[in-house]
């Protein structure tokens, strides 16, 4: 068998995703950086490296979109804050600015808490309470209610912290854009 690459040379390896024979020289190429792979044929090397991109790219629309959210929130809260306001418009200005300064943060804690519990329950037995009334779930709203205001107080110190970790996050995850695209375009 002949390599698919290479109509005059000798086949030594297998590609494991589709089967086709590589060559010496193009086992070489693709195996040093796929070894997680196995053997890959150029061709299939080159998808499972474009997958890998674009799993790259996602995460880092993602960070971005999360930072920028956060941080226009975040000016606003501040700017909300900042305004001064008579009576139970104080008050209500307050809340508004806590919500948006601690909000993100507040959303996440809940959905902390949420798959917290959901993990606990696939270990341990759902919590199921069996009244009168009929079979009853969930126990622990209390407890997401905690960590919603956990967060939301807190945001206003975390979703700072959070902000430069995202965009630091998505520079990482563009470096690693651009090194699959270096790996894909020496192929
Ligand atoms: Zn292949
Ligand atoms: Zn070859």
């Amino acid at each position: 068998m002949n390599c698919v690459n290479h109509a005059d040379r000798q086949a030594v390896a297998q590609c494991k995703q589709c089967g086709a024979y590589v060559c010496e020289e193009c086992r070489q190429k693709t195996q040093g950086i796929a070894k997680d792979y196995g053997v890959l044929c150029p061709d299939c090397f080159r998808r499972k490296f474009e997958e890998i991109r674009d799993y790259y790219a996602g995460i880092k629309s993602k960070k971005i979109l999360s930072a920028t959210v956060s941080l226009i929130c975040y000016i606003i809260g501040i700017v909300i804050m900042l305004i001064s306001l008579p009576g139970i418009w104080g008050t209500i200005k307050v809340l508004i600015g806590l919500l948006l300064m601690g909000g993100y943060c507040a959303v996440a804690s809940w959905r902390f808490a949420s798959n917290s519990i959901d993990e606990y329950d696939m270990k341990h037995g759902a919590t199921y309470v069996i009244t009168d009334t009929g079979i009853s779930r969930d126990k622990s709203t209390w407890l997401k209610v905690v960590f919603f205001i956990l967060g939301l107080v807190f945001g206003i110190f975390i979703t700072p912290v959070n902000i430069i970790r995202w965009y630091i996050q998505a520079a990482v995850n563009k470096k690693r854009v651009a090194d699959c695209e270096e790996v894909i375009a020496s192929v």
